[in-house]
């Protein structure tokens, strides 16, 4: 491991309060378990870090049903503005504040279904950036933007817009970007680990580019149809530094199936 890991569960509109909190006391049981002691140890020296992303609903009472942080709690939106007249959104600064641990920003699902744009995308970083916590920004291309070969400067633009004006300290420390080709996502289509590699080596190059000092710790994570059987292949690739999981996390077993795959 080169740099500290992070598998994270993007729950989408899944799960009430209920089995949201029943899942999280379960998945703590699982990384506190003796027979899982190398996953304790490695949360604990910091090397590891297994968050998911509830609905807005349930961040609460995932974050009060918590009795260690060895999971943390992550919110899949936010908005930029602390404040104001826009309804049905949350702030970041509120989630923050509630004690969100991290926030996902630029999510295919937004950018795709709620029209997010590059412009709002580097407002929510920015906005993450001034309140002390922690981003993770996905980017990936379209399958029709792949098959004419526009993959890396569709990536290239993502991530230079997204990280435009932020400090190498918090693009190194506080900052992760998920690699999500859109068309794996939720398809059962998997980029091969080599492909995976090439877009997250190539990743860590624009932000080399961009900010030399951030480019060697920024992680770097691959998200699209992640499952078990995959997981060993694309995890030992250089330039992966985590997975996010969108289906296979809504399941228990299948979410530390995974974790006891990789680690
Ligand atoms: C996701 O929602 O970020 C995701 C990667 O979904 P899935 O694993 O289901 O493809």
């Amino acid at each position: 491991m080169l740099r500290p890991h992070i598998v994270a569960g993007n729950w989408k509109m899944h799960k009430g309060i209920e089995e949201a909190e029943a899942f999280v006391r379960g998945l703590e049981r699982t990384l506190d378990s003796p027979d899982r002691s190398g996953l304790a140890e490695l949360l604990e020296e910091d090397l590891l870090e297994v968050l998911v992303y509830p609905t807005a609903l349930c961040i609460h009472s995932c974050l009060i049903s918590r009795s260690t942080e060895m999971v943390k709690i992550g919110a899949q939106n936010g908005h930029w503005e602390e404040k104001g007249a826009y309804t049905g959104e949350i702030s970041i600064s509120a989630l923050i504040k509630e004690g969100c641990d991290y926030v996902l920003i630029g999510h295919s699902e937004r950018r795709t279904l709620f029209g997010e744009t590059d412009e709002q995308v580097a407002k929510k970083v920015a906005s993450v950036e001034a309140l002390g916590g922690k981003a993770m920004v996905c980017v990936g291309e379209l399958l029709s933007q792949r098959e004419s070969g526009e993959t890396f400067n569709v990536v290239r633009s993502q991530v230079e817009q997204a990280l435009g004006g932020r400090s190498s300290d918090f693009v190194a420390q506080r900052l992760a970007i998920a690699y999500e080709p859109v068309w794996a996502i939720g398809t059962g289509k998997t980029a091969s680990a080599q492909d995976a590699q090439e877009v997250c080596s190539y990743i860590r190059e624009v932000v080399r580019s961009l900010m030399p000092n951030a480019a060697d710790s920024v992680r770097v994570l691959y998200g699209g149809s992640v499952k078990v059987d995959n997981t060993f292949d694309i995890l030992k690739e250089r330039d992966i530094d985590g997975l996010l999981v969108g289906g296979a996390s809504l399941d228990l077993e299948g979410f530390t199936g995974i974790l006891n795959e990789a680690y």
